[in-house]
């Protein structure tokens, strides 16, 4: 039973909460030392000496020399770097990269094929491990670029990055390693691992967010992305977010305290997990049990949509994530639990767990205490719609009240179910003052994910008949074309 209500933020891998040391270095950056670092007088030297206190403490963190240190927006502008600088300087040659890369490189990949780029992609074992022998095979001896992630965003696999980065070299390619997961919870030495380029990002290790960093190996090539002022030595012109860097160093500064706590946080996951299995033993681990990150923790609950779970969660204070990644305009499955092995349906009921450093094991304990009331139906009084269920006759009854909550962009690509009532998520909470507690609610998405949150949040607000409609209007028109046709753009009210 739960009797108090806590509030967990066990989205540790989606970003991080800026600890307060940084809170305080960023905000005295930005107060007292806003002298642009390119000028020649005092107040530019003192921001200039910001900047290079930080490439100093960013490269003894990682073991690499400070002219080896590129500051950026984000890790994901970094990737993006190396990827086109590998494209532009050898378009003849191959790109490797494996399965299971973030967004920032599958994106950027798929860009530049259509640019004419040969891409390969190197697929994974159920555990998400890349295969020295098969990294071997792909690359031959025509590969610009081999890309390899440290350690995977959603099931925490880590890889073993010096043998890969060997064999990269044996076959003449440079070597790029996202390192942003594995940074402050894995350690990381940028000449033990072996890589020509590898790429950080401050907001994942509590620093704040945009900022990045690029090492770039004495020698290796970089073509900037963004062209103008010589900042950076000229690989990467704009001025530079002095105080953004300077949090980004003190965050750096904090890692050796994450490092030593990350033994408790991996006995925490164990808890998680073994209370989990006791409560549900059909659960999935989509996580290796070895060689991943301490705080990650990636399960399937078969029969379950994730965003309902999700839903339930946030309703008690907890916030997750979905394991696929839900693009808003189609339920798309996680590219990383498909490579693995699962099914669509399997990735559908999937979510990460990424807990902060600080968890205790009363978070832990609440957060099964949660769980158990929900896999024992004891967190319902929410219904859920499934694409069939809604049919003409609930769909213009008149005591039915329909919540829009879809983004504009996606209003454009799916028209609205008649005369249903628009607000976007981000503003659902001042827009549910004008809809009626005396009618049957149904809130409705793009894809599925949202509506269960708003709806679960309804339900706490004492709304009486609440509802979502599972895998969200881009399911339902493939199911009723003729209702969509018929009815949908109709009638339709902005709250
Ligand atoms: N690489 C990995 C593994 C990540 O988890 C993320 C963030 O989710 C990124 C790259 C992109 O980082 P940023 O938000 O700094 O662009």
């Amino acid at each position: 039973m739960i009797l108090f209500r806590r509030e967990l933020y066990l989205d540790n891998n989606a970003t991080t909460k800026p600890s307060s040391r940084v809170v305080k270095r960023v905000a005295k950056v930005l107060r007292d030392c806003y002298g642009n670092p390119s000028s020649l007088y005092k107040d530019a030297r003192a921001a200039a000496s910001v900047l290079q206190d930080a490439r100093e403490i960013l490269a003894r963190t990682i073991n690499a020399s400070p002219e080896e240190i590129l500051f950026t927006g984000s890790a994901s502008e970094s990737l993006n770097t190396v990827l086109k600088t590998a494209f532009e300087l050898f378009p003849a040659k191959k790109i490797v990269i494996s399965a299971i890369e973030h967004a920032a490189v599958m994106r950027t990949a798929e860009y530049l094929r259509s640019r004419g780029a040969r891409i390969e992609i190197c697929a994974v074992d159920s555990e998400g491990r890349v295969s020295t022998e098969r990294f071997k095979e792909l690359l031959g001896n025509d590969t610009a670029l081999a890309c390899c992630m440290l350690a995977n965003n959603e099931i925490g696999t880590i890889q073993d990055i010096p043998a890969l980065a060997e064999t990269a070299k044996a076959g003449g390619a440079l070597f790029l390693c996202d390192c942003v997961q594995g940074l402050a919870k894995v350690p990381v030495d940028v000449r033990a691992l072996g890589v020509d380029y590898a790429v950080f990002s401050a907001h994942k290790i509590h620093g704040p967010k945009g900022a990045g960093a690029l090492y770039v190996k004495e020698g290796r090539p970089l073509i900037p992305l963004v062209h103008g002022g010589h900042q950076e030595g000229g690989l990467r012109a704009g001025t530079e977010s002095s105080h953004n860097i300077a949090g980004f160093a003190e965050a750096c500064l904090a890692i050796p305290e994450t490092l030593a706590a990350a033994r408790r946080t991996e006995e925490m996951k164990g808890r998680l997990l073994a209370g989990l299995l006791l409560m549900n033993p059909s659960i999935k681990v989509n996580s290796p049990s070895k060689n991943c990150l301490p705080n990650t923790l990636n399960i399937t609950v078969p029969g379950v949509i994730n965003s309902v779970l999700l839903g339930v969660l946030d309703f008690y204070g907890i916030a997750v994530s979905a394991g696929s990644a839900c693009n808003t305009q189609e339920n798309l499955a996680s590219h990383v639990l498909k490579a693995i092995g699962l099914t669509d349906d399997e990735a559908r009921s999937a979510i990460r767990i990424s807990l902060p450093e600080n968890i205790s094991a009363g978070d832990i304990d609440y957060t099964l205490r949660v769980c158990s009331d929900f896999f024992s139906g004891r967190c319902s009084g929410v219904t859920m719609f499934m694409p069939a269920q809604l049919d003409e006759d609930l769909l213009l009854d008149p005591g039915v009240f329909i919540l829009d909550v879809r983004f504009d962009g996606e209003r454009r690509s799916v028209k609205g179910l008649p005369n249903s009532h628009e607000v976007p998520f981000f503003r659902f909470v001042p827009g549910l003052a004008r809809v009626p507690r005396d009618k049957s609610v149904i809130v409705v998405c793009q894809a599925g994910l949202n509506a269960p949150l708003v709806a679960f949040y309804m339900r706490q607000k004492g709304f009486p008949r609440v509802g979502f409609l599972a895998a969200g209007l881009v399911a339902w028109k493939l199911l009723h074309p003729d209702l969509y046709e018929k009815h949908c753009g109709r009638g339709l009210t902005v709250l």
